[in-house]
């Protein structure tokens, strides 16, 4: 990952999230973060042109193949979120896709296949991995986490009042090193 990159996701997620006038320790709802970066975000239901066949396709039998997309159109951005998935993936997903707006990459494109599919194409890893952790940073900030962790320890909890899935709160704890710095300071003041 780019230099400064972290630290840079750290500064941005602060903007963001004080621009929605939250805390640090207040979860992150993306669908307002879409509303403030004008994003429109769609269910597969609320796709127009879309095929009954497709729209079962995408959200029954095929559910796990795609999280979320973006459309970009102009100046207008459509993400689309599968609503099949569970409320934090979805919310993970949704940020994740603005995570790729407001780092400017290329969005992924949509295709139609003959058969009236939908095909999706995907970002490259890197662009993928800053996305990650850009969402991750967003949702679950390190001086959120931090200041939360003072009070709770358990992931549980603190994926509940951030809003997010378990695993993801995990990975946060790691990446952040906010766990690791708070068993040190606490053997320190023993
Ligand atoms: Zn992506």
């Amino acid at each position: 990952m780019r230099r400064g990159f972290k630290t840079w996701c750290e500064t941005t997620a602060e903007k963001y999230r004080t621009a929605l006038r939250l805390k640090p320790v207040h979860p992150l709802d993306p669908v307002e973060l879409a509303t403030h970066l004008g994003v429109i975000v769609w269910r597969p239901e609320d796709v127009p042109e879309l095929s009954e066949e497709s729209r079962r396709q995408l959200t029954n039998h095929d559910s796990d193949s795609w999280s979320a997309v973006t459309i970009r159109d102009g100046g207008t951005s459509l993400t689309i979120v599968n609503s099949a998935h569970a409320p934090t993936r979805q919310r993970s997903s949704l940020t994740h896709e603005l995570a790729h707006l407001i780092l400017d990459h290329e969005p992924g494109r949509i295709d139609l296949s003959p058969a009236g599919h939908l095909l999706l194409s995907s970002f490259e890893q890197e662009q993928e991995d800053e996305a990650d952790w850009l969402s991750g940073t967003l949702l679950v900030p390190r001086a959120g986490l931090a200041i939360a962790y003072r009070s709770a320890q358990d992931p549980r909890i603190l994926a509940n009042s951030f809003g997010v899935s378990v695993d993801m709160l995990n990975w946060r704890l790691r990446m952040t090193g906010v766990a690791t710095q708070a068993r040190r300071a606490r053997n320190w003041s023993r």
